[in-house]
């Protein structure tokens, strides 16, 4: 079992860069490159819509930078770049997106290697370093070492964990987890849960019941569910969000492994098209490794 860092060590120490990204931001930049390689965009308007498509951005943006391409007649790829990043920036600025501060319950979902029990650990540093008092669910029965994993995290941290046994209820230990933190005064649930059932049904099935056991003694605007997309997914992120969120209704994202070469610019389409905040982005495992996202820097990178 890979042992935790403690929760004060500096963040983005010992960075593991990940190397299996599908979709590289830069692939998609290279291509616009070769297309103005070869004379003004306006020429090429096809081309470079094409590019778009398969870089997985939504079909909204994508018209209104084919529009502003024609419009203010963009013939190089510096200034393609810009607008892409102008447009890309703009839809992460939405009011409908903008991070907010996160809620007293903290579902985190998502596929397994998300990064999910690696970011319950840091959401729970950020509360305690405020002086907050956090509570963790490890309703991952599924897979057999992510017990383990949270509760060595919770050791490290000294947070409590309510946790069950391998292959028990999830929704039971979150039963337990909610009288606990209602009870116990705490400010903050964090419930890790599982990336992989048996089946696809059977892990929304699951996702579900633990959301109505919490729903008992929370309302649910004081309930963030959300998804932990690791930046290295590629085209599949946005179904994945879609699936997700048309199963159990998700409130934001988290953006994990921003540290990778890969900079998971398909959370843009899932932001978009969703209306998803990115509440915060993850960039190493370390536990402080771990901040309130922004657009900017996002998207600057993104470019980088
Ligand atoms: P889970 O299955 O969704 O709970 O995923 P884990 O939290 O177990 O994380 C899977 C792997 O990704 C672990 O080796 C983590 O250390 C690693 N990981 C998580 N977040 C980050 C990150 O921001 N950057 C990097 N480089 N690795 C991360």
């Amino acid at each position: 079992m890979r042992r935790p860092t403690p929760l004060n060590s500096r963040p983005g120490k010992n960075l593991k860069m990940e190397k299996n990204s599908f979709v590289k931001p830069r692939g998609f930049l290279e291509k616009l490159k070769n297309i103005f390689s070869s004379g003004p965009a306006r020429e090429h308007i096809e081309d470079v819509e094409e590019a778009l498509i398969e870089a997985d951005i939504d079909l909204e943006i994508i018209s209104g930078i084919l529009e502003a391409i024609k419009r203010d007649k963009i013939s190089d790829y510096e200034g393609v770049k810009k607008l892409l990043k102008d447009i890309f920036s703009d839809s992460l600025n939405q009011p409908s997106v903008a991070p907010q501060a996160l809620k007293k319950v903290i579902i985190l979902c998502g596929i397994n290697g998300a990064g999910k029990t690696t970011t319950a650990a840091k959401l729970s540093g950020i509360y305690a370093k405020n002086g907050g008092k956090v509570i963790f669910a490890a309703a991952d029965t599924f897979r057999a070492a992510a017990i383990e994993q949270l509760e060595a995290w919770a050791k490290a941290s000294g947070t409590r964990i309510i946790k069950g046994i391998d292959g028990g209820d999830p929704a039971a230990v979150v039963f337990d987890a909610v009288k606990n933190a209602k009870n116990g005064g705490c400010d903050m649930l964090i419930i890790d849960t599982a990336g992989r059932l048996h089946t696809k049904s059977n892990l929304m099935l699951e996702l579900g019941k633990i959301k109505k056991v919490v729903l008992k003694d929370y309302p649910e605007d004081e309930i963030d569910t959300l998804l932990v997309i690791d930046a290295n997914t590629g085209k599949n992120a946005f179904s994945q969000a879609k699936e997700f969120n048309e199963s159990i209704k998700l409130t934001g994202v988290i953006l994990t492994k921003f540290d990778s070469s890969a900079k998971g610019g398909s959370i843009i389409r899932i932001a978009h098209e969703l209306r998803l905040p990115i509440k915060y982005m993850t960039y190493g495992e370390d536990a402080g490794a771990i901040s309130v996202f922004d657009p900017q820097e996002f998207v600057d990178k993104l470019f980088d």
